[in-house]
C-alpha cells in the first residue's frame, strides 16, 4: 500500500521559468478521435476529458485537422519532421528515420530549448531513430511489441516527464510526450474504469487479439462496453494530463494536443487502425492552447499532424524546413491532403481535394469518390460511378504531391527517394500510380528536381497548373 501510495503521489511542481519564452508541450494521444472528446461533440456526462475541453475553450480547436498515415509509426514521423509518409518513407516496420531527415526537436534544442521526448510504444521508440534531437528521451526500452500486454501507463510516462522538466531550471523546455492508453484493447485502470458501463459478463471483458478481430467482426452485445472502455481510457489520459498542466503551475506554457490516427468503432463493421483511410481513421484532434494563443477560436482550416512541427517551430521561434504550415497563422484554403497505407497487406492512397475525396484501394482494383461536404462519414460513395475524367483530375493532384516532395511511384511498384521498393506489395497495373502521360525513368533522391525524373506530358501540365500546382 505504500508502495501505491508513493507511485500515485503528485510530481514536483516546475520552478518558474522564462517568461520571454514559453515551454512548449506537444501531446500525442494515440487512437484518439476528435468526436470522443467532449469539446468537439462527446455528450457522456461527465465528459471523459474536462482537462482537454477546458484547453480547447481558451484555445484553438480545430475542426478538419487530419492525419497523413492511420498508423503510429509513419504518422509520428512526419508529425516530428513535417513530411508526408511518403517523403520520409517511414511506412513499413523495418524503415528507420533516414539520418538527414530533420526533426522539429533538432531545431528546437538548436534554438535554445531543452528538449525531452517521453513516448511508450515501440513505434516512437529509439529503435526507428526518435531519440535524434533529445536531450533526454525515454522510451522504456521498449523493443518489441509488448505494448498490448505491459503497456507503459500514462501515470508514469507524466511522472517521468515532469521529474526531467523540473530539472531543466528556467530554460525553456520543448517537452514530447506520447500516450499509448487509448490505444486498444482499452483498459484503464481503476477508478477510471467501468466509469460509464459495466462488464456484462466475464466474456464481454476479454480482449482477443487485434489479428483476431481483423479477421472476425466485433460481437454486437460487446460494443457498449467496447465504447466505454474507450471513453474510459480518455477520462483516464485526461486526467493524468491535468497532473502535468498541475505540475506546471503559474510557469507559461503553450499546448499542443493531437493524436497520431483516429480509431474505428464500427464504422462498416471494422475495428481498430491503420488499414482503411476513411474519416474515421483519419480525422484527429488538434488543439493549441496556452501561452501565446490569446483568443479562444473554433477553425475549420485543413489543417493536420503534418503541420504540427511547423506550428511547434513557430511557437519556439525557431527556423524549421517542413510541408506543414503553423497552423496559428494564415492556412491556405484549399489545401489538398494526401493519405496511404501499406499496413496489414492493404495497399490504400486516398486525397481530400476540395470536398472530394477519393479512395484507391490498389489491393481490391477498387476506386471509390465521396463528397465529404455532405457526407462527412463517407457512408455513401456518389452513386452512379465515378466519372473517369474526374478521377484522371484527382489522380493528377495525387501525383503533383508525391512528384512535388520527391517521392516516385512507378507503375506497379512504389519507389522512395533511392529508388529502392517502398511498398513490398506489387501493385496491380491497371493503375497508372502517375498522371497517365507521365514518364518514370529513373530513382529519384529527396528534393532531386521534378524534371530530373519525371517527365509530364503537356496535357498533364495544364491539368496541373489549372489545379494549382507550380510546374
Ligand atoms: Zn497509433
Amino acid at each position: 500500500m505504500v508502495i501505491l501510495l508513493l507511485a500515485c503521489a503528485s510530481p514536483p511542481t516546475l520552478p518558474e521559468g522564462d517568461p520571454t519564452r514559453p515551454d512548449v508541450i506537444l501531446v500525442s494521444i494515440d487512437s484518439l478521435r476528435p468526436d470522443h472528446l467532449g469539446a468537439y461533440g462527446n455528450t457522456r456526462t461527465p465528459s471523459p476529458s474536462p482537462f482537454l475541453d477546458g484547453l480547447a475553450a481558451a484555445g484553438a480547436r480545430y475542426t478538419e485537422a487530419r492525419s497523413s498515415s492511420p498508423w503510429t509509426l509513419p504518422s509520428h514521423v512526419t508529425m516530428l519532421s513535417g513530411r508526408g509518409p511518403l517523403e520520409h518513407g517511414v511506412v513499413e516496420d523495418d524503415r528507420h528515420i533516414p539520418d538527414d531527415l530533420p526533426m522539429v526537436q533538432e531545431a528546437m534544442r538548436a534554438g535554445g530549448f531543452a528538449t525531452g521526448g517521453f513516448v511508450s510504444t515501440v513505434y516512437v521508440s529509439d529503435t526507428y531513430g526518435f531519440a535524434r534531437g533529445f536531450d533526454h528521451f525515454d522510451d522504456h526500452d521498449i523493443q518489441v511489441k509488448q505494448n498490448l500486454q505491459h503497456p507503459v501507463r500514462a501515470e508514469k510516462v507524466v511522472d517521468e516527464a515532469v521529474k526531467w522538466a523540473a530539472e531543466q531550471g528556467s530554460k525553456p523546455v520543448f517537452l514530447f510526450v506520447h500516450l499509448y492508453d487509448v490505444h486498444y484493447p482499452y483498459l484503464p485502470p481503476e477508478p477510471w474504469a467501468f466509469r460509464y458501463d459495466k462488464a456484462a459478463s466475464k466474456k464481454a471483458m476479454k480482449y482477443r487479439s487485434y489479428d483476431w478481430y481483423f479477421l472476425h467482426p466485433v460481437e454486437a452485445e460487446r460494443w457498449p462496453r467496447l465504447l466505454a472502455q474507450y471513453d474510459e481510457s480518455i477520462a483516464y489520459v485526461d486526467d493524468q494530463l491535468q497532473r502535468l498542466k498541475a505540475a506546471w503551475g503559474d510557469r507559461k506554457a503553450t499546448w499542443v494536443i493531437t493524436a497520431d490516427h483516429g480509431e474505428e468503432l464500427g464504422e462498416r463493421g471494422s475495428w481498430g487502425h491503420a488499414h482503411t483511410l476513411y474519416p474515421e481513421a483519419m480525422r484527429v484532434p488538434l488543439i493549441v492552447s496556452g501561452a501565446g494563443v490569446a483568443t479562444p477560436a473554433v477553425r475549420d482550416d485543413r489543417v493536420g499532424v503534418l503541420d504540427v512541427a511547423a506550428t511547434v517551430a513557430k511557437l519556439g521561434g525557431v527556423d524549421f524546413p517542413s510541408r506543414g504550415v503553423d497552423v496559428l497563422g494564415v492556412v491556405p484554403p484549399s489545401r489538398d491532403q494526401v493519405f496511404d497505407t501499406s499496413r496489414f497487406d492493404s495497399a490504400r492512397l486516398g486525397i481530400l481535394h476540395g470536398d472530394l475525396r477519393l479512395d484507391v484501394d490498389l489491393a481490391h482494383d477498387k476506386v471509390t469518390l465521396y463528397d465529404d461536404a455532405h457526407d462527412p462519414g463517407e457512408t455513401n460513395p456518389i452513386p452512379g460511378g465515378v466519372d473517369p475524367a474526374l478521377v484522371e483530375q484527382l489522380w493528377a493532384a495525387v501525383g503533383a504531391h508525391w512528384t512535388s516532395t520527391g517521392a516516385v511511384m512507378s507503375t506497379g511498384w512504389m519507389r522512395q527517394p533511392g529508388g529502392e521498393a517502398l511498398h513490398r506489395q506489387e501493385l496491380p497495373t491497371t493503375f497508372a500510380l502517375f498522371p497517365p502521360d507521365a514518364k518514370v525513368d529513373g530513382p529519384a533522391t529527396r528534393d532531386a528536381a521534378l524534371p530530373t525524373v519525371v517527365e509530364l506530358g503537356e496535357a498533364t501540365k495544364s491539368l496541373l497548373e489549372a489545379l494549382g500546382y507550380e510546374q
